[in-house]
């Protein structure tokens, strides 16, 4: 096995598969390997919402999305729900609920063959680069002239070469059997006694999931306070939980918590801070980063280039934050929300 790369991109995900698949048609030719890791659990932490600017970047691609990876039920508005206050409202959305995990495997299988994948984890990066990798309980080693950081929140390559971003969440997900009740389908509820953020509940193919995205200090008793907290406000309990994951969430709040990369290190997606701070989506910006970085290859600058045609998502994400403080603003939620601005109302 030729152990050396033109690029090596760590993370196959909405980002990672998305470079790889591109990069293909605009430098064909390179030699590219692909490292993945999955996680143990089976199922990536994410609420599988395909949002509307998601569904707009596969349009661009001319991508369909097969039906094996719709979850049910499809839903069409968000229950948001202020424990503080007591107030819910109700809003219209237009979100394909999924299955991540095979959406994940789909945009996987796009990869051309001629990108070699690895289903491993990548565990150290020397300067040069020298990966380490562990796929199948063996360890291997590679060099590659390039490196790929796609990631995710905990991304190695951003730690191992850059500032992380400042501002990062640990989101706790529990699913839970569906047992057909009145439990709302999508709802977002907001708690500042337990989390400045928001948290979610969504049905998907026979389980309710509830999660939340809490300060990584205490997280996991804020997430069971505010579970109970919840429950109150429903009258009826979630049951006995069939399974519990956690990641690290990233949340931008200055410009500079988008990091493109230096040198011969690059980032995409989440990894690079290109994530939603007011909703969480991420994956359009995935899409959009893998893409914009693939056609940078093109160009003699690759950095320069990069820079140049991310510049609208960084400002679209940074007009976010705003919009996440108010949110988040208790008084101003509460304003908003009572106003009953935008909301539909349930027959
Ligand atoms: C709780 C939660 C809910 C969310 N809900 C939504 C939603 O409903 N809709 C939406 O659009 N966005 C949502 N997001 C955001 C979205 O999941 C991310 O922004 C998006 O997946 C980013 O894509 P990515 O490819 O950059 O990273 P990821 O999707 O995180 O992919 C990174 C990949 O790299 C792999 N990896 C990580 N480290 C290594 C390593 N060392 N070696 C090898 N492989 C590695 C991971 O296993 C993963 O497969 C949510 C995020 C969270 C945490």
């Amino acid at each position: 096995m030729n152990n050396h790369y033109d690029i090596a991109v760590i993370g196959g995900g909405p980002a990672g598969a998305t470079f790889a698949r591109e990069i293909t048609k605009t430098c064909p030719g390179l030699n590219i390997v692909l490292i993945d890791e999955k996680p143990r659990t089976g199922s990536k932490v994410c609420g599988g919402l395909l949002a509307p600017d998601a569904q707009k970047v596969l349009a661009q691609f001319d991508l369909d999305l097969p039906k094996s990876i719709l979850a049910d039920p499809q839903i069409f508005d968000v229950k948001t729900i202020d424990l503080v206050s007591g107030i819910t409202r109700n809003y219209q959305r237009h979100y394909l609920n999924m299955d991540r995990a095979s959406f994940d495997e789909w945009l996987l299988s796009l990869i051309p063959e001629s990108v070699t994948v690895i289903r491993g984890r990548c565990t150290e990066i020397e300067d040069g680069f020298t990966l380490s990798v562990t796929a199948d309980n063996k360890k291997l080693s590679l060099t590659a002239d390039s490196i790929v950081g796609a990631d995710g929140g905990a991304s190695i390559v951003r730690r191992r070469f850059f500032k992380t971003c400042k501002k990062q969440y640990i989101s706790i997900q529990e699913h839970f059997k569906d047992d057909g009740g009145d439990m709302p389908s999508y709802s977002c509820i907001y708690d500042p006694e337990t989390s400045d953020s928001c948290s979610w509940t969504i049905r998907k193919d026979g389980y309710v999931i509830f999660g939340g995205a809490f300060d990584i200090k205490g997280g996991r008793e804020a997430y069971f306070k505010q579970k109970a907290r919840l429950e109150a406000h429903l009258g009826r309990s979630f049951g006995e939980a069939t399974k519990i994951e956690a990641c690290l969430l990233t949340s931008p709040r200055v410009a500079r918590d988008f990091m493109l990369g230096k040198d011969r290190v690059f980032l995409i997606g989440e990894a690079a801070g290109f994530i939603s701070s007011s909703s969480f989506e991420g994956i359009s910006s995935a899409f959009l980063s893998g893409k914009y970085l693939a056609d940078s290859f093109a160009d003699k600058n690759i950095l320069a280039s990069y820079k140049r045609k991310t510049g609208r998502l960084r400002l679209k994400l940074l007009f976010k934050i705003p919009k996440m403080k108010i949110l988040c603003s208790p008084p101003l939620r509460k304003l908003i929300m009572k106003s009953g601005i935008a909301s539909i109302k349930k027959y």
